[in-house]
C-alpha cells in the first residue's frame, strides 16, 4: 500500500468535480452571444454564485484566476501600483513565495517593503505587524494558514489592531490557500479587503485560483485585454475549471467541519506515536493541540537529516510526503519558514511534513509510521 500523506500540495481532485469539469469540458466561449455562449456564461454565473455563497461574500467581488499564485500576485501588484511608486507593502517572514516573490518584486521596483518576523511557533505577534505600518503603507498581506508548518496567525487581532491605528488604514489581504475548507473562514470579520483561494488545495481542479475583493477596493489590473472579470483579470474564462472548482469549494466549505475532527484527530494520533516511537523528533509550529494550527499538517524536524534524501527514502518505501514546500522543492536552499522560526540552516533543512487529506484513512496512518519508524528508528543502521 502507498500512502499519500502531501496534500498541502495538492490534494486529488474529487468525483464529484471531475464529472462537473467533464461536464462543461465542450463550453463554448461564454464572451460569445449565441445561445451556445450564453450557456457557458450561465455556468461561469453559477459558479461565482456558488463561490459567492460559500465565502458569504457579494457575487461580483469573485474573480477566477489561474491559481492562488496569480490571485496574490494582482492583490500585491495591484494595490500597490493603484496606490502609487512609494506605496509601502507589509508582510511576514514565513509567507508562501507567492506573496514573497511580488513583495520583494515591488521592493526592488522602490515600494518600501517590511518584513515582520514570527515566533517560535511561526505566529506574528499582530501589534508587531501593525508597528511596521507606516504612513505609506498600501496593504498588509498575512497568510491565513502556513502551507508548511500548518500555523493559523490571528487575523483578527490584527485586523483590529489595523482599524485601531486609525485613518487611513492600509488594505488587509491574506493568502487563504491552505484556510479555505480546513477551518472556518470570517473574511469581512477578520477586516479583510482581498483574500487568495487555490481550488487544487481543496479537491478542485488545479489552475484555478480565487480572489476575493472587498466590493469597490481599488485595484489596478496586471493584465489588459478583452474586459472579462470586470477588467481586473481579462481572457476567456477557464469555464471547466471555474464550474469543477466552485463545486468543489462549496463541498468544502460545506464539510469543513467533519474534514477538521477527521484529519485531526488522525494527525494528532500519528504525531502521538511518532513522538512515542522516536523521541527525537521535534514537532514544529504550534503545539499540537494548539487551536492556531492547521488540523491536516505536521512538520516534524528529524535531527541530523537532510529532508529531502528522507523524502526521497520514505517516496522509495511507499511513503510520499513533503521536505517544507514543494513550492521550493529541487531547490537546496533551507527553508525559509522554517529559518523564520529561529532554527540553524542545518535544522532548516531537516523538515519532514506530512499533511493529510479528507480521504486518509487510520490505514494509512498506521502504514505511514511503520514506514516512518523504519526509516528514522536509531538500529536502521544495524
Ligand atoms: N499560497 C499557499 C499558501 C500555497 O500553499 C500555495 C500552493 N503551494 C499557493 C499559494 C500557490 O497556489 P497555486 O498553486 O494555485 O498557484
Amino acid at each position: 500500500m502507498r500512502v499519500y500523506l502531501d496534500h498541502n500540495s495538492t490534494t486529488p481532485l474529487r468525483e464529484e468535480a471531475r464529472l462537473r469539469w467533464l461536464e462543461a469540458a465542450t463550453a463554448a466561449n461564454p464572451s460569445s452571444v449565441h445561445a451556445s455562449g450564453r450557456r457557458a456564461r450561465a455556468l461561469v454565473d453559477e459558479a461565482r454564485a456558488r463561490v459567492a455563497a460559500a465565502l458569504a461574500v457579494h457575487e461580483d467581488e469573485i474573480f477566477f484566476t489561474s491559481g492562488a499564485t496569480e490571485a496574490n500576485n494582482l492583490a500585491l501588484f495591484g494595490v500597490a501600483e493603484a496606490r502609487g511608486p512609494r506605496a509601502g507593502i507589509v508582510t511576514t517572514a514565513v509567507e508562501h513565495s507567492s506573496v514573497l516573490g511580488p513583495a520583494r518584486e515591488l521592493g526592488q521596483r522602490g515600494h518600501p517593503l517590511a518584513l515582520v518576523g514570527v515566533d517560535a511557533q511561526g505566529l506574528p505577534d499582530p501589534e508587531e505587524v501593525a508597528a511596521a505600518v507606516g504612513p505609506a503603507t498600501a496593504l498588509v498581506s498575512v497568510t491565513a494558514a502556513n502551507n508548511e508548518i500548518g500555523a493559523l496567525p490571528d487575523l483578527a487581532a490584527i485586523g483590529d489592531q489595523l482599524t485601531a491605528r486609525g485613518a487611513p488604514r492600509p488594505a488587509f489581504h491574506s493568502d487563504a490557500a491552505q484556510a479555505l475548507g480546513r477551518i472556518p473562514l470570517r473574511l469581512g470579520d477578520w477586516g479583510l479587503d482581498l483574500a487568495s483561494f487555490s481550488a487544487h488545495k481543496l479537491g478542485g481542479p488545479v489552475g484555478v485560483g480565487i480572489l476575493w475583493r472587498r466590493k469597490g477596493f481599488a485595484l489596478r489590473p496586471r493584465a489588459f485585454g478583452g474586459g472579462q472579470e470586470q477588467d481586473l483579470r481579462p481572457g476567456t474564462e477557464n469555464v471547466p475549471g471555474i464550474a469543477a472548482a466552485a463545486l468543489a469549494l462549496e463541498l468544502a466549505v460545506r464539510e469543513q467541519r467533519e474534514y477538521a475532527t477527521r484529519t485531526g484527530e488522525l494527525a494528532r494520533g500519528l504525531w502521538r506515536e511518532l513522538a512515542l516511537r522516536l523521541p527525537a523528533l521535534r514537532l514544529l509550529g504550534p503545539p499540537i493541540d494548539s487551536a492556531r494550527r492547521l488540523p491536516n499538517t505536521l512538520c516534524v524536524l528529524v535531527p541530523d537529516t537532510d529532508g529531502k534524501v528522507l523524502v526521497t527514502r520514505l517516496d522509495l518505501s511507499g511513503l510520499e510526503a513533503s521536505a517544507g514546500s514543494a513550492c521550493a522543492s529541487g531547490s537546496v536552499e533551507p527553508s525559509h519558514v522554517l529559518l523564520a522560526l529561529g532554527l540553524t540552516r542545518d535544522e532548516a533543512r531537516a523538515g519532514l511534513r506530512l499533511s493529510l487529506g479528507r480521504n486518509t484513512t487510520h490505514e494509512e496512518c498506521k502504514r505511514a509510521l511503520e514506514l516512518l519508524h523504519k526509516a528514522l528508528a536509531p538500529s536502521r543502521a544495524t
